[in-house]
């Protein structure tokens, strides 16, 4: 079978209507670059910058930070690469962050609420994606997120840092800035968040744990993580409604991104970006390419 879907590598997968649906990878360190580009992914939908602030003894420097984010913008380009902001909690802990005890970290200081506390660690950041962004097709996007003053307080963070590499005569272009739609209350602004953001990245992992209110982590709740839970499906459709009415791109990076029997309610609900771990990728081409045969008149 996988000499079969060898095929699809190079597929660039279509909807009925024309449309391309990007089927990107998820990665977490640069390593896995070569892996992703072996199974033909159209960039990156979803790369987690927690791994390049666990390895270190400090805080990745903002040079190293810039220096990463390029190498991987160049390597995929023109395709874009999505960046996530740290997204680490008491959970997780890391050096060069004090975290709280907390009896309940996964509702508590993590992702974008932790970052915008501690600008000391946001801004380096934020900066080496500035500064990363003249080197390819950069986006960037916070996890997290469940109200739009994170965005607006976010997007003054950037502001201020284009400022200052501007007087710095540092190099840097602006990028897309999004959100992963991975709380309920994310869900329930969808609208409101639509307005404000260049697109929209539903993190079913998060998503299936907070609207089902079961721990992803906690095997005796198992059974209630299940994202076909007509629960976190309807969740799903209120954000792709949200997103699709306001124009701008609904796509998924959660597991659930790449099992071929959701991608058709997904890409029927009007998503246009999937991304993956990148050995799911020639087959979620290939169950597209199914898709669109359908309609497509030409018989391409
Ligand atoms: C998610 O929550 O669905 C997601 C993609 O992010 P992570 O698994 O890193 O929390
Ligand atoms: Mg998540």
């Amino acid at each position: 079978e996988k000499q079969a879907l060898r095929a699809y590598k190079d597929i660039i997968p279509k909807r009925a209507d024309g449309t391309i649906i990007e089927i990107a990878a998820n990665l977490g360190s640069l390593e896995e670059i070569e892996a992703a580009q072996e199974a033909g992914a159209m960039g990156v939908g979803l790369f987690r910058t927690e791994l390049l602030f666990m390895r270190h003894i400090h805080l990745p420097s903002e040079d190293l930070q810039a220096e990463t984010y390029a190498t991987l913008a160049k390597a995929f380009a023109p395709y874009p690469v999505i960046v996530r902001t740290l997204d680490i909690g008491g959970d997780k802990p890391i050096s060069g962050i004090d975290f709280p005890d907390e009896e309940n970290p996964f509702l508590g200081w993590r992702g974008i609420r932790m970052c915008l506390d501690r600008p000391d660690v946001f801004k380096p950041q934020l900066r080496a994606l500035l500064r990363a962004a003249v080197h390819g097709n950069i986006k960037v996007m916070l996890p997290m997120v469940s109200g739009l003053d994170e965005v607006r307080a976010t997007r003054a963070l950037i502001e201020e840092c284009a400022k200052e590499l501007e007087a710095e005569n540092k190099a840097y272009a602006t990028f897309d800035l999004g959100v992963m739609v991975e709380t309920p209350a994310a869900v329930m602004i969808a609208p409101m968040l639509a307005k404000e953001v260049a697109f929209f990245s539903i993190g079913t992992n998060d998503l299936t744990q907070y609207i089902m209110a079961a721990d992803r982590l906690n095997p005796t709740v198992a059974k209630l993580n299940d994202v076909t839970h007509p629960a976190v499906m309807a969740a799903i459709e209120l954000t792709a409604k949200a997103g699709v009415e306001a124009g701008i791109m609904v796509g998924m990076c959660g597991e659930a991104a790449g099992r071929p029997d959701l991608i058709p309610a997904f890409v029927g609900m009007g998503l246009t970006e999937l991304s993956m771990s990148p050995s799911s990728i020639q087959r979620a081409k290939k169950c597209v390419l199914a898709l669109g045969q359908v309609g497509d008149q030409e018989g391409k």
